[in-house]
């Protein structure tokens, strides 16, 4: 059963109709991150994570491309695909965990750490990448960290969950995290996801890692409190992977409730259950129906990435493409 969120049929069919006509007449593709509301997705050419839209983006022949999510992926699709008009429905969609770092913030911590190695997580504004060596996603930024020559210090930035996962999974103790997170993976606890594993022993648990309790999983998963064989930190294309070919009659999924739409598509024989089903992102949820469509309409809001910025942060994104490019996921 599909979550579609609709007033009534006719103005949902009236609406979609409207927006696909008006897609075609601009030469425009949409782009929807899984966490958008349900029917943003279902009205996208595509819908993923941040990394394989940018990815998308770069490679379609349209000509405009329309980012329903937050501000720092139409950035990041401005930097991959510069010759493209790149438009977000609602330029107000920030991201409390990219707010968590600006450049002159980083370019401090790099002055008490001359020589490191900065290693930033996707999610994060233009001019902090265009000041970092390397990007990373969920899914490789295990692989990134440990490709760094070991006697090279790491600043690892901006999330502080994803930090620690990454150095639990490397044993590196020359890595420096900044403490950031996201207000809403930060929010879902360890407590809440033992009560709720003890309470559903069949489900399978998908957890995200930047969530407050990924790092808590592993741990309890080592333990023994949580189920070690029913446990998995995936990023959120990894956990579609794994939608299509579990065996679970339930899952317990610790991320942004939008994610649960694309995994209900993905496998609709499995009960998909949020850890915490107040787990909503609000800045992914302001592109509305009426703001995608006035988007389409007036061709607002252009993103734009100064060119010198643009290219220093491509060279950091470009070297994250180039590691472990078929498994390329993020948030
Ligand atoms: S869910 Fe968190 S990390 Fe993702 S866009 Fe929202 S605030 Fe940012």
């Amino acid at each position: 059963m599909l979550a579609r969120v609709k007033d009534d049929d006719s103005s949902y069919d009236e609406w979609h109709a409207e927006v696909r006509r008006l897609t075609n007449e601009r030469d425009a593709i949409i782009l929807a991150h899984n966490y958008q509301r349900p029917e943003i997705q279902d009205v996208a050419d595509h819908v993923g994570d941040s990394l394989a839209l940018s990815r998308i983006a770069a490679q379609s022949s349209a000509t405009t491309i329309v980012f329903a999510g937050v501000y720092f992926m139409a950035e990041t699709a401005k930097i991959l695909a510069p010759d493209k008009t790149v438009l977000i429905p609602e330029a107000g969609a920030g991201c409390s965990l990219a707010d968590s770092i600006d450049a002159a913030q980083l370019r401090s911590w790099k002055a008490e750490h001359p020589g490191a190695v900065v290693v930033a997580y996707v999610n994060t504004s233009a001019d902090v990448k265009a000041e970092s060596d390397l990007c990373c996603t969920s899914a490789n930024a295990v692989e990134i960290v440990a490709g760094v020559p070991v006697d090279r210090e790491i600043l690892f930035l901006p999330d502080q969950f994803l930090g620690a996962h990454v150095q639990r999974a490397t044993k590196r103790q020359n890595m420096h995290i900044w403490m950031g997170e996201c207000h809403v993976h930060a929010g879902i606890s360890p407590q809440e996801l033992r009560e709720k594993a003890e309470a559903s022993p069949e489900s399978e648990l998908f957890v995200h890692p930047e969530c407050g309790c990924a790092t808590a999983a592993l741990w309890l998963s080592g333990t023994g409190d949580l189920p070690a064989e029913r446990t998995h930190v995936l990023s959120t294309g990894a956990m579609l992977e794994r939608a299509r070919t579990t065996r679970a009659p339930s899952v317990l999924v610790a991320t942004e409730t939008g994610m649960l739409h694309q995994l209900r598509r993905a496998n609709p024989s499995v009960r998909w259950e949020a850890v915490n089903p107040r787990a909503e992102c609000v800045y992914m949820k302001m592109t509305t129906r009426d703001v995608l469509l006035t988007c389409l309409r007036e061709g607002t809001t252009e993103v734009n990435v100064d060119p010198t910025v643009a290219s220093r942060a491509r060279r950091a994104v470009d070297a994250m493409i180039a590691v472990g490019t078929s498994s390329m996921v993020g948030e």
